[in-house]
């Protein structure tokens, strides 16, 4: 499917709101040799950072970039003034990271006319994110018609719940015209984490279940059975499950109706409060996990009782995923917090010794990029601090995709 034998890179484009990111990756030798983003499109300091490869260093340059076309234009500038433009043969196809998916897309899918107007027809389900998914798209298309393009979605890995955990218990027919259910998001991490940590567990995905949390700005936790989903905390969007850097995670839903009808707010004050001033920075004003442990060594009380809420719907969720599962093999950390906070690893899984969950101090201390065990070597189920690569794993989707037939391609494991 792919022009030349010689193509092994996959370009991996995460189009949002208001910037693209990027990466060139070879899935030949591992190596990236392109990384960057464009930030701010739509304004006048738009900026574009690009760090190319070894040797070329790192390019930046703040400039007005108007729209997501101009954004993609000048990914292709940054890439070909590196002699690695988008016409260039090793290019074997683009993967493009695409928020929602709906049921329709369980695995990433070859672009075509067709395949974009469905993610279109998503729109109504993921109105803040699958536009600009789809701006990417066509962008992308036009600098390249010939070359394949992949979707890669989000919500993909999740496809495979039970209907009992992806259904919520609210009026059948209601909920079927509007298509309000758990959809659950991060799939891509989750998916690439946990196959991860069976490889760490020396076993293969289909041996064990793990409960992996993905703790960034944006938090989910999913139950993963033998390589599969079977349930997580995201739901019809990204704001339902654990507390985030600005999100609320779990709510009575009746707050919002109280919020309408007795606090006078209109239903965007509602989405801005949930979705923007909520989470620990609605809790204690910041979302930054460094500040708010640097805060609450400083005796910071609204930091501290932040870090306590925090942690504590963790552990319900390690609870509840853990009774799903049955048996566990590891909990599994990533993202930002959860890769880099030794604290809210330690806390989370405190008091859970019963359930055979246990941290060793001095290796939860450790820092590194790579993955590792930060229980003791007697515990009885793993706890393990996995580096989640979303662009690997789109890249590997979508090279496998377009490279299906031909041997010995997609080690950039
Ligand atoms: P995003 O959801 O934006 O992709 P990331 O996975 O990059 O988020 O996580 C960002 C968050 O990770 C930051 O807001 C911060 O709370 C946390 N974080 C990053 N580095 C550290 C660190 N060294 N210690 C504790 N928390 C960290």
């Amino acid at each position: 499917m792919t022009g030349s034998a010689n193509a092994t890179r996959v370009l991996v484009l995460n189009s949002g709101s208001s910037s693209v990111k990027y990466q060139l990756l070879d899935m030949e030798d591992g190596t990236r040799p392109a990384v960057g983003l464009v930030e701010r499109i739509g304004e006048e300091t738009s900026r574009v950072v690009n760090t190319g490869p070894a040797g070329a260093g790192k390019r930046e340059r703040t400039g007005p970039i108007p729209d997501h076309a101009a954004a993609l234009k000048a990914v292709a500038d940054e890439l070909a003034h590196d002699g690695l433009g988008l016409d260039s043969p090793e290019l074997a196809a683009i993967g493009h990271r695409v928020v929602h998916g709906g049921l329709k897309f369980s695995a990433p899918t070859l672009i075509t006319d067709e395949v974009l107007a469905e993610i279109e027809r998503l729109v109504p389900v993921a109105p803040l994110h699958n536009p600009a998914n789809i701006t990417g798209i066509r962008t992308a298309r036009a600098l390249r018609p010939d070359l394949p393009q992949v979707a890669v979605f989000d919500t993909a890995f999740h496809t495979t719940m039970p209907e009992y955990a992806a259904r919520y218990a609210i009026d059948v027919e209601t909920a079927d015209a509007h298509r309000i259910r758990r959809y659950g998001f991060h799939g891509t991490s989750h998916a690439y984490v946990s196959r991860r940590a069976a490889e760490l567990l020396g076993k293969e995905p289909e041996e064990v279940n793990v409960i992996v949390l993905h703790l960034g700005n944006g938090a989910s936790a999913s139950a993963v059975r033998g390589g599969r989903c079977v349930d997580t905390s995201m739901g019809l969007t990204p704001l339902e499950g654990l507390v985030m850097g600005t999100r609320s995670g779990d709510i009575d839903p009746a707050v919002t109706f109280h919020l309408k009808r007795v606090a006078g707010m209109s239903e965007d004050d509602v989405d801005v409060l949930l979705n923007k001033r909520s989470g620990l920075v609605g809790l204690c004003g910041d979302n930054d996990m460094r500040e708010i442990r640097r805060r609450i060594e400083e005796g910071d009380e609204s930091a501290r009782l932040a870090f306590e809420i925090y942690v504590h719907r963790l552990k319900k969720y390690i609870g509840a995923y853990y009774a799903v599962l049955g048996r566990v093999d590891a909990v599994v950390f990533t993202a930002g917090v959860g890769e880099n906070s030794a604290p809210v690893r330690e806390a989370a899984v405190a008091g859970l010794e019963e359930l055979g969950l246990v941290v060793d101090a001095d290796l939860n201390a450790v820092r590194s990029d790579v993955p590792r065990l930060v229980s003791p070597d007697h515990a009885r189920v793993a706890v393990a601090v996995v580096p989640t690569d979303e662009e690997l794993e789109i890249a590997r989707q979508t090279f496998a995709l377009v490279g299906a037939g031909r041997e010995g391609r997609g080690r950039a494991e």
